[in-house]
This record gives C-alpha cells, structure tokens and sequence, in this order.
C-alpha cells in the first residue's frame, strides 16, 4: 500500500481510545501506521477519566454500603478507608492496563512513537528531531479541562489531580453541574468527605430528562450532598491550605475544590495552522460524518471533534475511518441512538429523546414508574429507582428511555440494543418479567402516565 515518499499509509497524533482503536484496525488491514503520543497510552478513559473513576466509585459505593446498606443481621465493627492504598492499588492497575495497551499496538504492527506530534504538511509530521511522511494524518488528541471560567478557578484541581489524591479531603466545593461534577461529588460523598456542589443553574446535568435532573436532587440531597443552584460565580481565592469560593451570595471555604466546568479540545501546538486547518466555536477540528476534516488526507475522531465525546464513540469513529480508508467500506457513526451512563448515586442510563425532545417531536406516550427496590426496602434505606419510556404514539415506537437507580448502566447497555432495532411497546409488553428484579418493571409498565406533543 505504501509508495516511496510515503513510507507510513497512516500517522496518529494521540494514543487514547479513538486514536488506538484507529491505529490498530487499519494495521489488521496490512497499513504501514504510526502512532503518536506525548504522555501515557490509553488517553483520558484509562489513565485519567473512565476506568479509575469507575475503581474510585467502587470503593464509595462499599463505604455506602457500609453506612447506610447493610442487609439485616450484619453487624460491621469498625471500617476505614485509606486513600494512600486505595491510590497505590489503582496506580498498579492503570500501569498494568496501559501495558495491555502497547502490547496490542506492538502485537498489531502499529510503531508507537513517544512525543508531541506537529503537522507540517499534509504528508508530514514531526516527533521531536524525526519527520514521517505518510499519506494520511488522523488527529486524536483529545480534549483538556478548562480552567478559566472565573477569576482565580485555575487554582482549583480538575478530574485529572483528583484521581491521584493519596488524603481524602473532608470539605469539598465541586464547580460545575454535569458528568463530571455529579459523577466526583457522589464518588467523594461515599468515601466521606462533606460535599457541595455550586452551579449556575436551576437543575444539573442540562439536557438530561428533567423527570431524571429533579430525581437526582433528592438522590444527591438524600446523601447529605450540598447543591446551590442558580449561583453567581465570583472568584476562587487560596488562604494557606484554604480554598475561598466568592459568590454573589457569600463565601464558603474548602480543603479542595473541583473546577469540572467543562473539556475543550486538544488542537494547541498541533501545527493546524500549516496545513490551514481552522477549529470551529467550541475549539474542535469540524469534520463531515466520515471525519474527513475538509482537507484531503487529513481526518479527526474522538474528543478533538466534540461530537458525543465518549469512548465507545472515538473508538467506533476511529473503527470506522479505518475500514474507509483501508478495507473499502462507507461507514459512519450514527451519533443520535447513543445509549450512555452517568456514574452518580444512584447511577443513571439513557438512550434516544428526552421527554421534553420528544414532544416537541411528535404526540408521544410517557410511561414511568418509581418504587424502592426489594434490597433497599429490606435494609431501611430509602432511595428509590425510576424508569421512564417514551412511546411515539403513531407507530408504537420506544424513542427515549431513562432510568435512575441501581444497575440502570448494565441495563442501558441492552435498553440501547433495542431502541437501535427500533422496538415498539407490544416488543416489551408481550415479553415476560424476569422475577424478582428492577428490570421486570420495564415490562409491566401497563398505564399510561401521560400523553405530551
Ligand atoms: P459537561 O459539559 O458535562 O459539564 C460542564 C459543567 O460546567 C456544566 O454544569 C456547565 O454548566 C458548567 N459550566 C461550563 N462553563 C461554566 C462557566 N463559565 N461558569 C460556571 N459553570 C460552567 O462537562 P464535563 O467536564 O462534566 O464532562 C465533559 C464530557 O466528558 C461530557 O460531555 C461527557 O461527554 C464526558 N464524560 C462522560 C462521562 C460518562 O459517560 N459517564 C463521565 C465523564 C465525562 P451549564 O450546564 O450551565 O452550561
């Protein structure tokens, strides 16, 4: 496949999820690929974002348990948890996944090169004192917290420095309202610490089903969690080891604050300016639904494009570019029926059209229900699970599903399958209940709650 002034069919600027998914499928295909990366294999999901949250949701889940679940008749002594081991443990399992990771590179052909990529034409990048010439350029370098929503924010940590406290901080402020935020402020209440969460408006997680946003407060209350909506972000300042948050209603003081107010693309420092490449509002690479950049041999996939900016996404648009580009295929990513997870307490699951989306759409059935699970009920706890499936009520079609409460990421996973095959309402009412369990309720949902649209 390669010619002479070409030696690389393909070079990639970043080693995270798409970058690598990328990399790997087009070699499988016989293509001579490069991959570049700065900083650790395995981009923000393994080393900074997905997987060590998740390790760290374990351990506060347990600490919950511990206070607050236990089945009658335990009886627990005494429990403490140590950050520092917590810290050390998650470390050896992120070196031994980033491992995984080079070997699959090594073992699929693909040349890992250590560096920062800059593109100096569209057959040229340069690493360090080296240029490779190839005859494409596929840019996945991701996307970075942004720090500077007001005076003084850049003083607080982001996801990245939280991941790798080694002490549990007692009194924590969280700016901000979306994944991040809700996911940190449930993670960092169950190991203990006394959370607060400011944001600047009425409900979190903005473009979530509100039935989903009013339920997660009452969750987040019912934890002890802190929230001050509608709030006027004034400065951030730092007194010693004493973090001050000014807002236009007082100040509070932290022993740590987390800035999640958002993730921007990584595009600085690339060279995109060489080959004329302009970012579009949010800083992205723009590019058409084959993440072709626009210029020829030059493409983008994963955060860097701020479409839906979630792993399994980048993997599949990088899956996809490959077998474009190197197995002779059409395909494209169909970001509308992504189903998707938010590791909160209660977690939540989601796929298709909020309520709100849905009756602007078309006249559309509600059906939802609310109830305490068997095993909360049974150990005096009170949180309740909630489900929600939305009906387009000319074709009997599921176009939205929402649920709050525990295991709704395992059952999104298999909800989202049947919303990609389009499944109506008889699919689920002629289906029968797996007893006893949470999700049988998904198909005894008999009354209509309400028509909208
Ligand atoms: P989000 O875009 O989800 O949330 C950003 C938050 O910051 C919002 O509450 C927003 O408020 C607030 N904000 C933005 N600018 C300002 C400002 N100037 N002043 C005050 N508040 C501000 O970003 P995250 O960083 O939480 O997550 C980034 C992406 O990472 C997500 O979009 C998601 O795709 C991905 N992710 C997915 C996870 C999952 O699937 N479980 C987990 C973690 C991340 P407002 O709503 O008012 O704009």
């Amino acid at each position: 496949m390669s010619t002479p002034n070409a030696p690389y069919d393909l070079v990639v600027i970043g080693g995270g999820s798409g970058g690598v998914a990328s990399a790997r499928r087009a070699a499988s295909y016989g293509a001579k690929v490069a991959l570049i990366e700065s900083s650790r294999l395995g981009g923000t999901c393994v080393i900074r974002g997905c997987v060590p949250k998740k390790l760290m949701m374990y351990a506060a889940q347990f600490g919950q348990t511990l206070r607050e679940g236990l089945q009658p008749g335990w009886q627990v002594a005494q429990a403490e948890f140590s950050m520092a081991q917590w810290q050390e443990a998650k470390g050896k399992e992120i070196d031994r996944l980033e491992g995984i990771y080079a070997r699959m590179l090594e073992n699929s052909g693909v040349e890992t090169i250590r560096g920062h990529g800059v593109i100096k034409s569209t057959t040229e990048v340069q690493v360090g004192d080296r240029v490779l010439n190839t005859q494409r350029i596929l840019i996945a370098s991701g996307a970075a917290p942004n720090r500077s929503a007001f005076s003084g924010l850049e003083l607080a940590a982001t996801s990245n420095e939280l991941l790798d406290l080694s002490t549990l901080p007692k009194r924590v402020g969280v700016i901000g309202a979306g994944y991040i935020a809700l996911e940190f402020a449930c993670i960092l209440r169950g190991l203990g610490s006394e959370v607060s969460v400011f944001y600047r408006g009425d409900l979190p997680l903005r473009g979530f089903d509100e039935s989903i946003r009013d339920r997660l407060v009452t969750a987040m209350k019912l934890q002890g969690i802190q929230l001050f909506p509608d709030t006027d972000f004034k400065s951030l300042g730092q007194q010693g080891a004493l973090f001050e948050l000014q807002t236009a209603a007082g100040v509070h003081t932290f022993d740590f604050v987390l800035n999640a107010t958002g993730r921007s693309p990584n595009t600085q420092g690339l060279g995109l300016e060489n080959i004329g490449l302009r970012t579009g509002p949010a800083g992205e690479i723009e590019v058409n639904k084959y993440s072709h950049t626009g210029i020829k041999g030059v493409y983008a996939v994963g955060d860097v494009t701020n479409r839906v900016n979630l792993t399994p996404v980048a993997i599949a648009e990088g899956r996809a570019l490959a077998e474009n580009e190197f197995n002779g295929k059409n395909l494209s990513v169909d970001h509308s029926s992504v189903p998707t997870a938010t590791f909160t307490s209660p977690p939540i699951g989601s796929v298709g059209l909020t309520e709100e989306q849905a009756a602007k759409r078309a006249p559309t059935r509600v059906y939802e229900t609310e109830f305490t699970p068997m095993k909360t009920k049974f150990s005096g706890g009170e949180q309740k699970t909630y489900m929600k499936l939305l009906i387009d009520d000319a074709t009997d079609r599921v176009v939205g599903i929402h649920m709050l409460g525990e295991d709704s990421p395992e059952m999104i996973q298999l909800l989202g399958v049947l919303y990609t095959m389009g499944a109506t309402k008889a699919d689920f009412d002629r289906t029968i209940a797996v007893h006893p369990s949470s999700a049988e309720e998904w198909v005894l949902l008999r009354e209509l709650t309400r028509k909208v649209g």
